[in-house]
């Protein structure tokens, strides 16, 4: 009772101001049943681009129900800590705060005992969100409320801001994958997983049959959810896979409908939809897209009629397994000294923060090809207030990486 209690209290906590708020009928949870081989410990950072044959359909949410099978930890919904000490009546303050300056500036300090590659994928994990929204995680000073990154026992975390230090738990060995990362950076933003959506019946059917009694709480629809009026995303980080807590090997606890072939689950890292819904959520004023097929296109907005002045956007280019590269077909960008007015920059990962491929360009030269050095480009495009021209079009496709032992540099 006193577990019980507790639970409904946690599931009072949320408002509908929240992605996905927790109802108030929660039932006890259980720690997973996964039947499942044992994983292989991989890390991103060792081997950054999975393999063409990798694993696709082992997605975040195995990783993190495999990890957290041993979890000491009590968890909702596979990776999810219920919330104790918070006053139901209001949670305005869940979400983080907003500076004057629109960025959301999120403290964190990291456990000392991460290694060096383990830090700097956490910061690669973080740096997406920092280029795509205005979500900014920094180093903690003396900020009260903050996020305890540690290497407890498990991938976990807290919905939303619970005051004072709050763990999010990636550990060293199951946890460092940037999807995994990033999904559990999201619940702290306050995002509930996407099948859990008060619409969800409308894309997904849940195949109870195959879900053991004490699992199926983890299956409850949020009827409350505020979805932001974005469509359902069956690619979200947020999303479960399709096996989710299945009893019966093979058989899938999440259908899509009515295309049952419908993809769910990555580990890729944030959708496009995942970027949008932070950027509501959060009232941030950004431009960003996401480009994650095996080839695409960008184009300055409006080409090829004119851009318009004081316009800052940005594309994620992530393909699978290989190297983006990149061609521009259509190039007429005003012309400054320096390119300082408007210009098209282009960095060899996936934030600002990385190295320079192309840097400020601008005039009517149609730019060389750019290759980068993973299956991450960040492609930048700024306007200022003065003249503006037919902008860019530009194409991108994935070329075959290099084997690891031939590359010299
Ligand atoms: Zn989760």
């Amino acid at each position: 009772m006193e577990l019980k209690g507790c639970l409904v209290l946690a599931a009072l906590l949320l408002p509908a101001a929240l992605a996905f708020p927790i109802q108030d009928d929660y039932e006890n949870s259980t720690t997973t049943t996964e039947p499942t081989e044992v994983t292989t410990q991989e890390n991103i950072y060792e081997s950054p681009s999975p393999t063409e044959t990798d694993e696709e359909d082992e997605d975040i949410f195995n990783k993190i129900l495999k990890v957290n099978k041993d979890s000491s930890q009590f968890l909702q919904e596979g990776d999810i800590v219920p919330r104790r000490s918070r006053s139901a009546i209001n949670c305005r303050q869940c979400n983080w705060p907003q500076s004057s300056d629109g960025i959301v500036r999120i403290p964190y300090e990291l456990d000392p005992a991460y290694e060096e590659s383990h830090v700097k994928g956490i910061h690669d994990a973080m740096a997406e969100f920092e280029a795509l929204t205005c979500i900014n995680f920094v180093k903690r000073k003396a900020e009260r409320d903050y996020l305890s990154i540690r290497s407890a026992d498990g991938c976990w975390s807290n919905y939303g801001r619970v005051g004072g230090g709050q763990t999010v738990s990636v550990m060293k060995g199951g946890c460092m994958w940037k999807g995994v990362i990033q999904h559990e950076l999201e619940h702290a933003l306050g995002f509930l997983h996407e099948h859990s959506r008060s619409d969800r019946d409308k894309h997904v059917k849940i195949m109870w049959e195959y879900i053991s009694p004490p699992d199926r709480p983890d299956f409850k629809k949020f009827e409350n959810s505020n979805n932001l009026d974005l469509p359902y995303d069956y690619s979200s980080v947020m999303h479960y896979g399709p096996y989710t807590f299945s009893n019966t090997t093979g058989k899938a606890t999440i259908v899509p409908i009515p295309d049952r072939s419908v993809h769910i689950g990555q580990r890729q890292g944030m959708s496009n939809l995942d970027v949008a819904k932070i950027n509501k959520l959060y009232n941030c004023s950004r431009c960003s897209t996401i480009l994650d097929g095996p080839s695409g296109s960008l184009r300055s907005a409006n080409y090829p009629r004119n851009y318009s002045d004081n316009t800052n956007c940005v594309w994620l280019i992530r393909t699978r397994s290989r190297k983006v590269s990149l061609h521009f077909q259509a190039f007429q960008l005003q012309i400054t000294k320096g390119c300082q007015g408007d210009y098209v920059k282009v960095y060899d990962g996936s934030s600002k923060s990385s190295p320079v491929l192309m840097d400020k360009t601008c005039g009517s030269k149609i730019p060389n090809g750019i290759v980068a050095s993973s299956n991450l480009m960040l492609v930048e495009f700024t306007t200022d207030g003065a003249q503006t021209a037919s902008g860019f079009q530009a194409t991108f496709t994935a070329v075959r990486t290099q084997r690891r032992s031939s590359i010299h540099n």
